[in-house]
């Protein structure tokens, strides 16, 4: 009798002829996730199997395992044969530990037993009843249920939880995208959101040295060092700003400053995507959260980009619904450390709230050599690799 772990993908079984497609990154995530642990991994019986591991590392490769997108659920079961006796010894020792009621619900694969799936339940249950006579069969509503998967080849599984696992698609399968990375709470959730899609993401982050600090740069790559559990080793993209900025505020309206910065993040991140080969780019704006993030401000910034998606996870989500999902994955601590963005360098007493395009072509025209301020952004950009752990 073995200690192994089972896998269950999620949305994975419902894709159809290209379902090869999804295993196989996924399968590739897995190994790369538990490179660090000493272990058999095995697709066989219809699931992926974990054997052969140090039981001590056990609620590591747990929690490792619960960051892999792509994967619904695990559970830590006893492998053993199809024989009802190892069955029933398996499920007995699963029930040391437990009071009131149980159930035993059995998934026979292998048809060619000579039982059904409702004599091995009851057989197993005996047995349990036997060790255990404080135990009572509730099929209804038990307080503990045995699951026994027997699958071919003489094999079983016995085991009791399910453990939820990080769910979505595998990391690479929806291909590559450009995630604009701030410091603030919302944009390492949509981040983490279109990481869980299966976009493989390369971070960009705008950065005013000596307007904003060293330390502001240094929490963004701590962010994205959080994400990466999930996210894998990234690449994250430091665009040097101040100089947009600087002239951005000598040569435009005051209240159009937001805008006007905004729209030339767009530019660059657009230019910075098509070279990395990123098919879209991703932000943390919220409908109505701020004055840039009103209808009319995001028409404006969305219109310099000319051919890429841009995806905005949270644009229906409240605040604290983003604070909600920042905690859960662990970026929410870091986010609230008091280093400034470089949005609020220059910033104005009363930004527009309804922004036009015309008024922003205007501005920018009043900009000298804006275009190859853009460029250079672009070429000074500087690129650091972030990992777990
Ligand atoms: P966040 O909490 O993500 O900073 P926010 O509510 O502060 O968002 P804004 O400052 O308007 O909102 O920014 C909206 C989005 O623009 C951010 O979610 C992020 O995707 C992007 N963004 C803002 N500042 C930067 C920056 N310095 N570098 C990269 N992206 C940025
Ligand atoms: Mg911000």
């Amino acid at each position: 009798m073995d200690k192994v772990i089972i896998l269950r993908y999620s949305e994975i079984h419902l894709k159809g002829k290209n379902r090869m497609f999804f295993e196989n990154i996924l399968r590739r995530n897995i190994l790369e996730k538990l490179g660090k642990f000493e272990l058999k991994t095995q697709f066989s019986y219809g699931r992926y199997v974990i054997s052969e591991y140090d039981p001590e590392q056990e609620n590591r490769i747990v929690s490792a395992l619960k960051t892999v997108f792509g994967l619904f659920s695990l559970s830590i079961a006893t492998k053993t044969t199809a024989d009802p006796a190892d069955i029933a010894e398996a499920a007995v020792k699963l029930c040391s530990e437990t009071k009131g009621t149980f159930r035993v619900t059995v998934n026979r694969a292998d048809k060619t037993l000579p039982y059904t799936s409702v004599e091995l339940a009851k057989k197993t249950g005996g047995a349990i009843l036997n060790e255990y006579p404080d135990l009572t069969v509730d099929l209804h509503d038990p307080d503990f249920t045995v699951y026994i998967d027997v699958r071919e080849k003489n094999t079983s599984f016995v085991y009791s939880q399910s453990i939820p696992c990080a769910g979505g698609m595998p990391i690479g399968s929806a291909g590559k995208g450009l995630t604009l990375l701030s410091g603030g709470i919302d944009s390492p959730v949509s981040t983490y959101m279109m990481a869980k899609r299966g976009l493989k993401l390369t971070a960009l982050h705008f950065w005013s040295y000596p307007y904003t600090s060293l330390e502001a740069r240094d929490k963004v790559l701590e962010l994205a060092k959080l994400l990466s559990v999930y996210t894998g080793t990234t690449e994250v993209i430091v665009v040097p700003f101040t100089k947009i900025q600087e002239t951005i505020h000598k040569y435009a309206e005051s209240n159009y400053m937001i805008t006007l910065v905004r729209r030339s993040m767009m530019r660059i991140a657009e230019k910075i995507a098509e070279k990395k080969g990123c098919g879209c780019i991703i932000n943390g704006e919220d409908l109505g959260q701020v004055a840039s993030q009103t209808l009319e401000s995001i028409t404006v910034t969305n219109s310099v980009i000319r051919k890429l998606p841009v995806f905005r996870p949270l644009i229906g989500y409240d605040k604290i619904d983003i604070i909600d999902i920042a905690q859960k994955i662990g970026t929410y601590e870091t986010s609230i450390k008091p280093f400034e963005d470089c949005c609020t360098v220059f910033l104005p007493d009363s930004p527009v709230t309804k922004p036009t395009l015309r008024r922003c072509e205007l501005n920018e025209s009043k900009i000298v050599n804006y275009d190859e301020l853009i460029d250079e952004a672009v070429d000074n950009a500087e690129v650091f690799v972030v990992t777990e752990e």
